[in-house]
């Protein structure tokens, strides 16, 4: 694999593409080699089998991620929101309360049709 100072993994490209999109991919690909510990065992033995998709060597865990990084910082938000559990359960409230209100217009809908013909 062709290497070099400045351009470092993107120098397998040549001149192809741009110096602006080379700068990219360094800035993904630096993420993406980064060593970051298994969420399961703490090892730093994580490899990516396609997008998204993680796998770690030591334990076998098998897991899902961003695309090019192991952990998003969406992703960690995401994870504390479900940890503290509030969100989720006024969520589901929220869903039963709109369920309840829109199937009992429904029913008063059908019954006013039905007693207007
Ligand atoms: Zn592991």
């Amino acid at each position: 694999m062709v290497k070099t100072k400045k351009v470092r993994s993107t120098g397998r490209f040549g001149s192809r593409y741009g110096v602006g999109i080379k700068k990219r991919v360094l800035k993904v690909e630096d993420k993406q080699n980064s060593l970051t510990p298994c969420p399961f065992c703490g090892f730093d033995r994580i490899k990516r089998e396609s997008a998204g998709l993680y796998n770690c060597t030591k334990c076998n865990a098998k897991f899902t991620g961003g695309a090019y990084v192991v952990e998003t910082l969406i992703g960690k938000t995401v994870k504390k929101i479900i940890a503290q559990k509030t969100f989720v359960t006024d969520t589901a409230e929220l869903i039963k309360v709109t369920e309840k209100e829109n199937s009992y217009s429904d029913i008063e809908n059908e019954v006013s049709k039905v007693l207007d013909e």
